[in-house]
């Protein structure tokens, strides 16, 4: 079997990761603490992502930040890491429209508005109540209630 077929970019990039400053040793603690190893990409992706306030991003908009803060990292690369972060519990996927993913850096549930033609999530403040839910299939519960309410601008 040839194990090197395997590896990818960011096996090859966590040699001797110098991790400087503030900012890296705080996120490399996030990073370990998820039980992560620290790679370059992590370090540089986990900065601009866990230790803020919440975001939520795309893979293309967190690629152009990226580029814009002279980080060269691949748009391939940055979806890897995104999802990397969220098989760690760091992020959550949101499917708001069936083809773009966003991730959001808040991992609990709760309810976002998707602003159709805007490319934006943001999350609904002051929470959501429903009055019926369904009953759960036999030998089922209900797990949670993912809810994107989908908003577009009035017209004039
Ligand atoms: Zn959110």
């Amino acid at each position: 079997m040839d194990v090197s077929s395997g590896l990818r970019e960011t096996d090859l990039d966590d040699l001797a990761v110098p991790v400087a400053g503030e900012a890296a040793v705080r996120c490399a603690q996030v990073l370990a603490d998820a039980g992560m190893r620290v790679t370059r990409q992590r370090l540089a992706l986990g900065k601009m992502l866990l230790l803020g306030d919440h975001r939520h991003v795309t893979a293309e908009g967190l690629h152009e930040e990226a580029t814009a803060a002279n980080l060269r990292l691949s748009l391939a690369t940055v979806y890897n890491t995104l999802n990397q972060f969220t098989e760690a519990g760091l992020l959550r996927r949101i499917a708001a429209d069936g083809i773009k993913s966003f991730f959001d850096t808040d991992t609990s549930v709760h309810p976002h508005f998707y602003l159709e033609g805007e490319d934006a999530l943001v999350d609904v403040a002051g929470g959501l109540a429903f009055s019926k839910l369904p009953d759960p299939l036999p030998g089922h519960e209900i797990e949670r209630l993912d809810v994107i309410v989908h908003l577009r601008r009035k017209r004039p």
